[in-house]
């Protein structure tokens, strides 16, 4: 009988279909020495059915016993208001837990007991943490399927043709943003045929963008360099936004086509598509937004989950566009907390390791505290802006 028992609910945030171990990853959790337990029902949404993971050597239960046998819970998102109260002191939860927006919700898990590890806090740089690292997962899968709803609300044609009926041109494709989702939405829109133009305020993106076939948009005198730290963006002054804006507008307008994925970590998405930008584009254009969310998104008026029509013009806020591809993101998902736990468990044991600069990094909190210094800013000073 195993030690430790690593449990995954149904995920229960709405439109939310990933699930966070598949069947595939069971024997890998099971050979750390761990016992598996799934609520019945969590694969669903992603197409695993209960008797795959049970004939991969998971047991299944309910909601209520997975909360009350677990050492560990996986999950995709974070607990409902309230749901962290389920679980026992002293157990751990893991998942991309979104800390910048959880403010309240962290000191309630610190004062529970929990062990809180944030996926979303991972230092991605760092080889040893590759494996682990889900926002780049996700973010391909955004990346991806991002075009494909494009391609599916475009009217036109990606490729260029040259039939009996004439040729047809290519579709002008334009990615903002081009970390990980921007530069996966660049190479399918490639492999599409569109001819494909991108713009980052990271200097360093631009050889990346060319090395797809893609050409690097310049926007003279506008920003020289929008890097922060970490290899992130830094968030643009008022000033810098509105020159970025303007200087955008007309290259939105001559696109078919545009993908929008940029972010800054812990801040609101940038706006990059103003209201002036949209009414100049030509009706059957189309707007993918995957950074949309409750907090605002790139693109003025995108709204999250929902696509609208103006003057013509598709706005599709793909604000989780990872659980249109379920099975695959989770898979992809499940491997990388397959990685995760064989560097928390060491002989069928949990270790949490402070010193260790992967973990110092993700573990929010542990034996009653916020152990994470940039989470123990964030709580002093104020919640996401
Ligand atoms: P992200 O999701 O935080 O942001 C997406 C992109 O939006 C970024 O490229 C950012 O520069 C851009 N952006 C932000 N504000 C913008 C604005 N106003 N205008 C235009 N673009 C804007 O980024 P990400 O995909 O998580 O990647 C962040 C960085 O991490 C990149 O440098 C990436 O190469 C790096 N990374 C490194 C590794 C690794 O070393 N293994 C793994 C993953 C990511």
């Amino acid at each position: 009988m195993a030690d430790l028992t690593i449990g995954v609910l149904r995920e229960t945030v709405a439109g939310e279909s990933r699930v966070a171990v598949v069947p595939e990853v069971v024997p890998r959790l099971t050979a750390l020495g761990a016992a598996v337990l799934i609520e019945s029902g969590a694969g669903s949404g992603a197409h695993f059915a209960d008797d795959a993971y049970a004939a991969a050597g998971a047991d299944l239960a309910d909601a209520d016993a997975v909360h009350a046998r677990s050492d560990l819970l996986l999950r995709v998102a974070p607990p409902a208001p309230g749901a962290a109260e389920r679980m026992r002191a002293g157990s751990l939860h893991a998942g991309l837990l979104r800390p910048f927006e959880r403010a309240a919700e962290i000191n309630t898990w610190a004062a529970l007991g929990l062990t809180t590890v944030c996926l979303d806090l991972l230092p991605r740089t760092l080889s040893r943490a590759q494996t682990m690292d889900a926002l780049t997962s996700q973010a391909n899968v955004a990346g991806y399927r991002a075009v494909i709803r494009a391609a599916e609300a475009y009217q036109g044609w990606f490729p260029m043709l040259m039939t009996a009926a004439g040729t047809v041109k290519p579709a002008e494709v334009l990615v903002l943003g081009t970390g990980v989702a921007g530069l996966q939405a660049i190479a399918t829109a490639r492999r599409l045929g569109a001819r494909v133009s991108a713009y980052d305020i990271r200097p360093s993106s631009r050889d990346e963008v060319i090395s797809l076939g893609a050409r690097f948009v310049e926007l003279p005198g506008v920003l020289t360099d929008g890097a922060g730290s970490g290899g992130y963006a830094r968030e643009l002054t008022v000033a810098e936004q509105q020159a970025q804006q303007q200087a955008l507008d007309e290259v939105i307008a001559r696109s078919d086509v545009v993908i929008t994925t940029a972010q800054v970590p812990g801040r609101r998405p940038p706006q990059l598509v103003s209201e002036r930008a949209l009414a100049a584009m030509r009706p059957g254009s189309v707007l993918v937004d995957a950074a949309s969310s409750d907090h605002g998104g790139n693109v003025a008026g995108s709204e999250p989950g929902r696509t609208l029509t103006i003057d013509g013009v598709s706005v599709i806020g793909g604000n989780n566009l990872p659980a249109e591809m379920a099975a695959a993101a989770s898979t992809a998902y499940a491997r990388n907390l397959a990685a995760l736990l064989k560097l928390l468990v060491v002989d069928g044991k949990l270790v949490i390791d402070l010193t260790d600069d992967v973990q110092s990094a993700i573990v929010v909190t542990h034996d009653g505290a916020v152990t994470s210094p940039a989470i123990a800013d964030l709580l002093q000073n104020g919640s996401q802006s």
